[in-house]
């Protein structure tokens, strides 16, 4: 790793300028635990490193009649201990809460873990289950993108040269929704998932059906993957074992994993199947209260 550059610009304009003027040769720096473990280890070769905590709008964490704001250099930490987001937004503390341990969630972001892509970013599943939304802003001026569109293969996502992301909004989830997100990892800290499932349920006026739900699959492909065909096997259809374990199936069947050092496609393919049993009944629990 050879000498680069530390720059905190302190509004966007700045910090896209300099992204944009720099190219690949920069890159933004919200914790680091991902960026200086991967320059370290030669995979950028940097100049500069763009520091995104001095601009205010990338700092903001606000819970409003809209929705949950995440601005993209709002540490983890602060997320999981904001009571309002504790219960509102369960399913983005399910994420938050097991990234790394606390020394990794004292600096360590959402929009990190969203930039960094990776197929086992613990917080992108819950993100996707809770139809969140991307605010990117660069050189031609702002886009938004939904999460479940922002990673595009492991370590790629939609961002083009000069552009960041500032903030990732949430919306409010309705009266009568749940949502869950857990991992298996072979160990409970400092590993990453093996398999993930993050589901987002919506209920009817009773609580007895399933109205809409949401399914999202970590580690088991090259991006984390919206399991289409099992969250709407779920629609309409009554809360109980047999349509849960239809749903399950059908996210097994989704998922598209390879075997490496973490685990085999056969042992991730049945992770998805009991995880996606397990969070659809516990995102049913907290839909009913
Ligand atoms: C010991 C250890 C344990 C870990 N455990 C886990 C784990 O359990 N689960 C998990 O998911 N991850 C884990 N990680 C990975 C890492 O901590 C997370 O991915 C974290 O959320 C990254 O956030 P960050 O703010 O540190 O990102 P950074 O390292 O600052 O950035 C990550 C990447 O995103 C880019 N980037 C950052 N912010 C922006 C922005 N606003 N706009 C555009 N690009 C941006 C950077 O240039 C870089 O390429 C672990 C890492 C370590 C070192």
């Amino acid at each position: 790793m050879h000498p680069f550059s530390y720059v905190a610009p302190k509004t966007i304009d700045e910090a896209v300028a300099v992204l944009e003027k720099n190219g690949t040769r920069a890159r933004p720096f919200a914790g680091g635990t991902d960026l200086l473990v991967q320059a370290r280890a030669n995979k950028w070769d940097l100049d500069t490193v763009v520091d995104i905590k001095k601009i205010p709008e990338t700092m903001s964490l606000e819970v409003s009649q809209e929705g949950l704001t995440i601005g993209s250099g709002v540490p983890c930490y602060q997320v999981y201990n904001n009571e309002q987001i504790k219960k509102e937004y369960p399913g983005i503390v399910d994420g938050a809460l097991i990234i790394g341990g606390i020394q990794i969630q004292s600096r360590a972001t959402i929009g990190g873990n969203l930039c960094n892509a990776a197929p086992s970013g613990d917080s992108i599943c819950p993100l996707i289950v809770y139809n969140a939304v991307a605010h990117i802003s660069g050189p031609s001026g702002s886009r938004e993108v939904a999460v479940e569109d922002f990673c595009t293969g492991p370590g790629s996502t939609v961002l083009q040269n000069g552009e960041l992301l500032v903030k990732i909004v949430v919306p409010k989830p309705n009266a009568g929704s749940g949502t869950a997100y857990q991992r298996f990892t072979p160990r409970n800290e400092m590993d990453i998932a093996v398999a993930g499932v993050a589901v987002s349920v919506q209920l009817n006026n009773n609580g007895d059906d399933f109205e809409s739900v949401r399914i999202a699959l970590a580690a088991v492909g090259p991006t984390p993957i919206l399991a289409n065909k099992a969250g709407s096997s779920l629609s309409g259809k009554p809360i109980n074992d047999d349509s849960i374990s239809e749903a399950a199936s059908l996210a097994k069947e989704e998922a598209s994993p390879i075997s490496d050092m973490r685990g085999t496609i056969e042992q991730r393919k049945h992770l998805i199947e009991i995880i996606t049993t397990r969070m659809i009944k516990e995102a049913v629990k907290r839909a009913r209260g």
